[in-house]
């Protein structure tokens, strides 16, 4: 019966993983094709200033529906890296970028931070392919940020490496250097000290969330990092008033999530934006 069981077992899993393999040059195919024909949308979420609710900052996010089904970014950035198609399609996310953000930056001096995989670093073009899209948007470096993960950014650590000279050459333009998912990379902290980073995401895994005394120190521990090697951080995924709360009393200095707003096309940012004036307050405490 064990064995039975054991082949049982072996034949249920073969089947999933040819289909999984299956599912995955299906993507890249439509990945490709996608590329071709600019199939991809920009969505932005707003990075709001916790002291005064103004929106400092639009994160833009990828969005990827063929056929009207939606890819979530988790499952096809990682196949469009694998195949280096990354690199044409964060070149086209860093130009509709700064495009869209251009009358947000005038109206209301939001900046837009763009998500860049370690695989666009290592093209030799990168420099000129950000100071293009800055230019033909008529946009300043000061108006982006460049969202590098921990992971990329210590697997690059070495102090005359060819991503510091990089970042180095573009924070002379201007352009700011966040560190994406702060926490979950490695242990070491030693890169912190020679590589030209602005800003702190903290990854959502320290954003505050019952309150537990243990979890706030994790979270007060990076945000007084933060603050005293006067990096700015930004709290990801905060998703209720509690957490906001928490966040300032931690003197945490920035947040974004769904509390604030989920990410939006360009046009219904815009309306709110509007609305508010550049400024967001966050979905009230229910009564
Ligand atoms: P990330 O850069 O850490 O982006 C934050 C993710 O958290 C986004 O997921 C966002 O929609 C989600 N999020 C925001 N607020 C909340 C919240 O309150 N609660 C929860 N549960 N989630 C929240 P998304 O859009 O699915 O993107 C996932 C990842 O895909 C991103 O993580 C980033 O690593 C990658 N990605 C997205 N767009 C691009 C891109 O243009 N280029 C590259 N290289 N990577 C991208
Ligand atoms: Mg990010
Ligand atoms: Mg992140
Ligand atoms: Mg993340």
């Amino acid at each position: 019966a064990a064995k039975a069981a054991g082949k049982n077992r072996l034949a249920a899993f073969e089947p999933r993983l040819a289909t999984e393999r299956h599912e995955h040059m299906r993507l890249s195919a439509e990945l490709r094709r996608a590329v071709a024909d600019e199939e991809f949308v920009v969505n932005y979420q707003p990075v709001v200033d916790l002291a005064t609710g103004r929106v400092t900052a639009v994160e833009a996010l990828l969005r990827w529906s063929p056929g009207g089904r939606p890819v979530p970014p988790t499952e096809f950035i990682p196949i469009a890296e694998q195949y280096g198609l990354i690199v044409p399609i964060g070149a086209w996310v860093l130009r509709q970028a700064c495009r869209d953000v251009r009358p947000w930056h005038d109206r209301f001096g939001i900046c837009v931070t763009v998500n860049v995989s370690g695989r666009q670093l290592r093209e030799p073009d990168f420099t000129r392919t950000v100071l293009s899209a800055l230019r033909d948007a008529d946009l300043p470096g000061s108006a982006l940020i460049l969202e590098i993960t921990e992971t990329v950014l210590v697997s690059s650590s070495t102090e005359n490496d060819e991503v510091t000279v990089l970042l180095s050459a573009l924070r002379e333009e201007g352009v700011r250097v966040a560190v994406d998912d702060f926490g979950t990379g490695y242990s070491s902290l030693a890169y912190l000290r020679h590589l030209p980073v602005d800003i702190l995401k903290i990854d959502r895994a320290f954003t505050p969330d019952g309150g537990v005394a243990e979890e706030m120190a994790f979270t007060r521990a990076i945000v007084e990092l933060g603050n005293s090697l006067r990096l700015s951080s930004i709290a990801e995924a905060v998703e209720t008033p509690e957490q906001a709360a928490r966040l300032r009393e931690l003197d945490c200095p920035q947040a974004q999530g769904y509390h604030f707003s989920r990410p939006l096309p360009a046009d219904a940012l815009d309306e709110v934006l509007t609305a508010g004036n550049g400024i967001l307050h966050g979905v009230p405490t229910p009564a």
